[in-house]
């Protein structure tokens, strides 16, 4: 691997860390439905179990706790957006890694030839 290739190594980086500045609001978790009630005595869910209303939840884990939050009705096609971003930029993320890692190892003969050289006279 010549300079050339770094260079396009380089070039996929960039690609990747542009569509990650184009993805916009994300969030971590993932999407799970729970059935409860809602609280209104006169509701159908209050006579049974089987009555309870689905409802979207996020879990999440944070410093190895895991943590539920309950995502409005009106917010879960936004919300399963963020969550499909964050997905996209964990994916993004990788690709850097495995890119990035790909420049290092490359590195390697080219150090080789350099010590293999001649050294210049003084
Ligand atoms: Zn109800």
């Amino acid at each position: 691997m010549g300079a050339s290739d770094r260079t396009e190594l380089e070039a996929q980086i960039h690609a990747r860390v542009r569509e990650l500045g184009e993805l916009a609001i994300s969030i971590s978790g993932s999407l799970g439905t729970t059935y409860r009630r809602c609280g209104r005595t006169s509701c159908r869910c209050a006579t049974g179990d089987q009555y309870k209303h689905p409802s979207l939840l996020l879990n999440s884990k944070a410093a190895g706790k895991t943590k539920s939050i309950y995502i409005p009705v009106q917010m879960a096609e936004e919300v399963k957006q963020w969550v499909e971003r964050r997905h996209r930029m964990k994916e993004l993320l990788k690709e850097i890694d495995q890119l990035a890692e790909q420049i290092i190892r490359a590195h390697v003969p080219a150090t080789r030839d350099a010590s293999a050289r001649p050294r210049r006279r003084r």
